[in-house]
């Protein structure tokens, strides 16, 4: 098995990849936006997108892309996290309409995909979250779908498919139904942010690749040693918050790691389905997540980590437990792959916040915009906080930049819940993930009492709530 220095989709799209030049000596920019992955790159396209004349650098400590960014599982969804609990209670007719906007991203990414030219394999195939491995799952499942439907989504947006219906998109062993969103989308992670850095940089917008910034404050940041005056600071570092002394304490790193095929050959895709780029899961409380990429292969991902003290995983290079635990779950669902070799194993950082949910925040006088914590939903969220960044740091007022997500003069530290120092954090995950190991481990034999199936699950929802019920890790 291949251990990528970043990921599978780095890998194939090395021929793309342009050295991007350091930054060698002071500079004066109007925005400086650090990070170079979605969150950095979409705000800097919808500000150039309303305001061209602007002076935009982006700083990037190792290259475009090399973050989550460049890792992910690819689907870029149509909701983001939590948006259930930030939206109630809105007043209407803005909650239906940020309702609509978050369904919609999918399709507005796309629409700049064919505006700049971008190919990254988009395909709008949805999304099936589907009850398998255990018939608890679609108690589960009818659960979800009951709180969507009182959230206001329609038949339209999340529709039950039985088991024969499912059977018509994705083979599956022990599968017993699933929901099917058709607001999913997948694509090439890597393509889509060489894509739009390339297009960027058409616009005029500078980027540095090998240039960490060190330090930042009101007006200033350091960039590899050199002073950079700028208007606004920009932070867009996500699971690299932990190195970022403003941050770090809010938006917490954790870890999730995938796995990929060697390409599957046109008979196992007929017996496997998932023919029109859709993305799965399974409705578990742990996460598995899957699609079959452009090059007929599939890639799998599930569960996550976390490192005492939020600590930041450099290295990706999965340990034979690693790839085995994940093997193991793919197998359950699909035998037959039995042989098939694992050619990539890798992972990445993502960040979340202790409400499990996103935010988007511009603090004027502290010349600060930034965004985070989208957990596993980062690919659209981060497409969705680019834009409203622009917003924000333009003074445009739109639905965007008045979405309950948003925080507005107010700093980091006023805005969000710090986290519970250590050990309590990692006491909490640790207990939380052998509970939900436990409750998986119970379900999936079939020889476990009803008793023990039911104290298993309660003793897993109970403790789950130590942390938050939308906790999921994946
Ligand atoms: C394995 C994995 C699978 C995932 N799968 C999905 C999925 O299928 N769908 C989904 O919606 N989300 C998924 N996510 C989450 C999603 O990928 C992220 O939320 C999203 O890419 C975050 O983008 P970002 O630009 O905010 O952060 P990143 O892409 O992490 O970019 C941050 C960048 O900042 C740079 N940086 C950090 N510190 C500094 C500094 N001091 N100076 C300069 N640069 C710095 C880093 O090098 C990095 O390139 C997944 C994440 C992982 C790790």
């Amino acid at each position: 098995m291949l251990a990528p220095a970043v990921s599978l989709w780095m890998d194939q799209t090395e021929h793309l990849r342009v050295s991007r030049e350091s930054v060698r000596a002071p500079l004066d920019v109007d925005v400086a936006i650090i990070g170079a992955g979605y969150t950095g790159l979409w705000t800097a396209w919808y500000l150039k997108q309303h305001a061209p004349e602007l002076n935009i650098a982006i700083f990037e400590a190792q290259h475009v892309g090399y973050g989550a960014s460049g890792r992910n599982g690819g689907w870029l969804l149509g909701r983001i996290l939590g948006e259930e609990k930030m939206l109630a209670g809105w007043p209407e007719p803005e909650r239906g309409a940020l309702m609509a906007e978050l369904k919609g991203i999918p399709d507005s990414v796309e629409q700049v995909l064919v505006q700049e030219g971008i190919d990254c394999g988009y395909r709008k195939g949805g999304v099936l979250t589907c009850a398998a491995r255990y018939p608890e799952q679609q108690q589960w499942l009818l659960d979800e779908l009951k709180a969507l439907y009182a959230h206001g989504h329609s038949e339209e947006d999340y529709r039950l498919l039985s088991a024969h219906e499912l059977s018509q998109q994705l083979r599956m062993h022990q599968a017993y139904g699933a929901i099917y969103s058709p607001h999913c989308a997948t694509i090439h992670p890597a393509q889509l942010a060489l894509g739009l850095a390339t297009s960027l940089e058409r616009k005029g917008v500078r980027i540095y690749e090998d240039s960490r910034v060190q330090a930042w404050r009101k007006g200033v940041l350091t960039v590899a040693g050199h002073p950079v005056c700028a208007q606004w600071v920009v932070p867009c570092v996500e699971g690299y918050a932990t190195e970022t002394k403003a941050l770090r304490d809010y938006q917490l790193t954790v870890q999730s790691l995938q796995i990929a095929t060697e390409p599957l050959s046109v008979s196992q895709w007929d017996e496997i389905g998932l023919h029109n780029g859709q993305a799965a899961h399974e409705s578990s409380r742990q996460v598995t997540y899957f699609h079959r990429t452009r090059d007929d292969r599939l890639v799998f991902g599930a569960r996550g980590s976390y490192r005492f003290g939020g600590k930041l995983r450099e290295q990706f290079r999965l340990t034979e437990d690693e790839v085995k635990l994940r093997r193991d779950l793919m197998l359950d669902l699909f035998p037959q792959l039995a042989k098939t070799p694992i050619s990539h194993g890798w992972g990445g950082n993502l960040g979340m916040t202790r409400h499990f949910r996103p935010y988007m925040l511009c603090d004027e006088a502290g010349g600060v915009a930034c965004a985070g914590g989208y957990g596993g939903e980062g690919v659209g969220a981060s497409y969705l906080a680019g834009r409203t960044l622009a917003d924000l740091i333009l003074k445009r007022d739109t639905l965007l930049s008045r979405a309950p997500w948003v925080v507005r003069n107010q700093s980091l530290r006023k805005a969000l819940r710090r986290w519970e120092p250590e050990p309590l954090r990692w006491l909490g995950y640790s207990a939380v993930i052998a509970a939900f190991s436990y409750e998986d481990a119970v379900l999936a034999n079939p020889r476990s009492s009803a008793l023990r199936r039911k104290l298993s699950s309660k003793a897993a929802a109970g403790i789950s709530r130590l942390m938050s019920p939308e906790f999921k890790v994946g």
